[in-house]
């Protein structure tokens, strides 16, 4: 009797497809094989085996089982899960789960080892290259290097036959964490976070906790205890960090690297493929014990993973806005409930769906009271830009700008926060008032002076800046409307020429080696003021700071979605945590022209239980997340018409269902990007209900045009 097997395509395809197998092929779950698919042969996963029932049409064969590593019964579980929340091809989850695997392998390392004969002349040079040799296997410029030797001594060694050159397979370079090293000395408050968690990990099985302290008060340090525990406990436990960007992860991983004395497993974008392949066979052989990722590292072949931690949880970064559509946070917690793990989430500003779980004993909640060390929180202040407006075409106000002077006479460090990358939003022509706007977009041009183009955030496309108005002709009639990172920083150089200045946005910080050094320039006292976008304002430590300016705090608010103030709060704290980490104390000023907000007000007063006690209330009205379901359907297409007419289609073929609602179709905010149109619907539902199945039926009943393309985003994020 034959069998027939399932196969998974890394593919936007709706389901798998069914294979004979070779008789002898003795396939299991989670191989990957090679599978023909048309003319070409293609990479899959089998997901199901079953009998072939007599009668059948014949199938086409598989091909070969690859020789890779299979991927575990857990990761495939996960693969499905994911994809059925949604609302999309299991393929797509599966080819985030491959990207390790279909990645070239890494060139084996060449390392010089010992032959066991000896030396016929031990001069001290040979001496301390044998030394050298009998650690960790090095390549011969490391050798030398470690030895202090020129790369001479090494080569008349292998001459000899003393040292011999052999090919290391990349695997044997993982490091392996040091499990004796201390810790770091913890304070009582982190002591006893750290002592609830280490009950949890022994408990074993599936756990959520929310640790959850102000900026400064140590949660790396009490993490990193739990991961040290979980490690402990079981020689076959592995561990996964998430973070939100990868300018965190480099300063993690160094935490991670101090802390274990090894590299972990590093995985993001801005690791090079071979690099990936490296991590990803690790973490399936069960080699690599800790990594360090950003969201897609929730998709590695685990095999012992006991503890996930999701720093920074309340951060947008960690959902997915392209392509497979999800939340990182959010599928760390049903990968943890797979894996009967630990998931630990941690934040200053936690999101309001993660308070509610902890509110209602779902979760864990582990408070960290005190900041580390003496370090106190900062002053805040609020600066009304109505009483104290900056001078024209200026942005800094008279209140700041002195603080900024007092900063810099002290040899502090000042860090100016302006979400808004380059030099101005807008570009505006003063003979005609035309905007300059992207070709089939509909989002303003933001004027960059580093690169003297006009660039579109949205879709990358760029020119340089015109000598004439496209619109009337008119010569130098453009204008430069509101701030950018860039422009701040033209008026920080003015008012203070003798300050080292820099900037941290990610138009002037390309990868993480670049983040990393202007970090620890930050870190090391080398700049006197850091103009920066978000990316600065988050996790990173600067002992010299202990001024924070705000620049335009209203910016957030201005969005008008559901999570606009949440995300305005957070990101400000965040910022204004930055200030005084160490023995100084800090001080923050927030430029605003709403001081009376509830937002500002709660800032101001340090008072997070007061903004989340306010914002819960107003959702809790409204059924708005999280206590209720949101879900959004965008579809575009070039043609304005017909993307309305099947949009109308949709609205009719909508189920009806007991607490669900439809709102659309509208069109969305960016109602055109790159020449196609854009609608949306927005679907709201009470907690009780199954989403993604509702979303699956409605999504069943309709056949797009071909030019249409349909999204569905369960718990968006986005509104635009
Ligand atoms: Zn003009």
């Amino acid at each position: 009797m034959s069998r027939i097997a399932s196969v998974l395509l890394p593919m936007p395809l709706p389901e798998a497809f069914d294979y004979a197998e070779p008789d002898g092929m003795a396939l299991a779950v989670g191989d990957q094989v090679a599978a023909p698919l048309g003319p070409r042969l293609m990479r899959g996963v089998v997901v199901a085996l079953r009998e072939a029932a007599g009668g059948n049409r014949p199938l086409k064969p598989i091909d070969r089982r690859l020789d890779e590593p299979p991927l575990p019964a857990n990761t495939l579980e996960f693969v499905q899960w994911a994809a059925r929340y949604a609302v999309d091809a299991p393929g797509q989850p599966l080819a985030i789960a491959l990207r390790g695997a279909r990645a070239p392998r890494p060139k084996p390392a060449r390392v010089a080892r010992r032959t066991g004969a000896e030396p016929g002349r031990p001069t001290p040079a040979r001496r301390r290259v044998l030394e050298a040799a009998a650690g960790r296997p090095l390549s011969p410029a490391d050798l030398a290097r470690a030895a202090g030797v020129s790369s001479g001594v090494v080569k008349g060694l292998v001459d000899e036959g003393v040292l011999e050159i052999v090919e290391l397979a990349a695997e044997a370079r993982f490091d392996q964490p040091d499990l004796t090293r201390p810790g770091s000395e913890l304070n009582p408050s982190q002591a006893a976070a750290a002592g609830l968690l280490n009950e949890m990990l022994d408990e074993g099985g599936f756990n959520v906790a929310l640790l959850d302290g102000v900026t400064g008060s140590g949660k790396t340090e009490v993490y990193l205890e739990a991961v040290a525990h979980a490690l402990a406990a079981d020689p076959a436990a592995q561990v996964l960090i998430l973070l939100p960007e990868i300018a965190l992860t480099q300063a993690v991983i160094g935490r991670v690297a101090a802390r274990f004395g090894g590299q972990p497993g590093e995985w993001h974008s801005g690791v090079a493929p071979p690099a990936r392949r490296r991590v990803w066979e690790a973490v399936a052989a069960g080699r690599c014990r800790i990594v360090v990722g950003a969201r897609s590292a929730l998709f590695l072949p685990f095999t012992g993973l006991r503890l996930i931690v999701v720093d920074e949880e309340h951060d947008g970064s960690f959902k997915q806005e392209e392509g497979f559509i999800y939340h990182a946070r959010d599928l760390a917690v049903v990968r943890g409930k797979i894996e009967s793990a630990a998931v630990l989430l941690a934040s200053a500003t936690p999101s309001l769906e993660t308070l509610r779980n902890a509110e209602t004993g779902r979760y864990r909640w582990l408070r960290l009271s005190a900041r580390h060390g003496t370090a106190q929180l900062p002053e805040i202040e609020l600066v009304d830009l109505r009483q104290s407006p900056p001078p024209p075409q200026s942005w800094l106000s008279p209140p700041l700008v002195e603080a900024m002077r007092e900063t810099l006479a002290r040899g502090e460090q000042t860090l100016l926060f302006l979400n808004r990358r380059g030099y101005a939003p807008l570009v505006l022509c003063k003979a005609c008032g035309e905007r300059m706007t992207a070709p089939d977009t509909d989002s303003w041009l933001v004027e960059h002076r580093y690169s003297g183009r006009l660039v579109c955030h949205l879709t990358g496309f760029s020119m340089p800046k015109p000598e004439r108005c496209p619109h009337c002709g008119a010569q130098e009639s453009l204008v430069s409307i509101g701030p950018g990172v860039e422009r701040v920083e033209e008026e920080a150089r003015q008012l203070f020429p003798e300050a080292r200045i820099a900037v941290f946005s990610s138009d002037t910080v390309f990868d993480a080696r670049e983040a990393r050094r202007l970090v620890e320039a930050m870190a090391e006292g080398e700049i006197d003021i850091l103009v920066a976008t978000q990316a600065a304002a988050k996790g990173h430590n600067f002992p010299r700071l202990t001024l924070v300016g705000v620049v335009d705090a209203d910016l957030g608010l201005r969005g008008g979605d559901l999570r606009a103030a949440e995300r305005t709060f957070q990101l400000l704290a965040q910022a204004t945590g930055r200030a005084g980490r160490h023995d100084r104390p800090g001080r923050a000023l927030l430029q605003t022209y709403a001081p009376e907000h509830a937002v500002m007000q709660a800032l101001q007063a340090q008072d997070r239980d007061a903004f989340v006690a306010a914002e819960m209330e107003e959702r809790e009205f409204a059924k708005l997340p999280p206590f209720g379901r949101l879900a959004a359907v965008i579809a575009s297409g070039p043609d304005g018409a017909q993307l309305e007419a099947f949009m109308r289609e949709m609205a009719r073929a909508a189920p009806n269902a007991a607490g669900v609602e439809v709102y659309g179709p509208a069109d969305a905010p960016l109602s055109l990007v790159r020449g196609r149109r854009r609608k949306r619907f927005l679907v709201r539902a009470d907690r009780g209900v199954d989403l993604s199945a509702y979303m699956a039926t409605w999504r069943a009943r309709v056949k797009p045009p071909n030019a249409v393309r349909l999204a569905i985003d369960i718990d968006p994020y986005s509104f635009l």
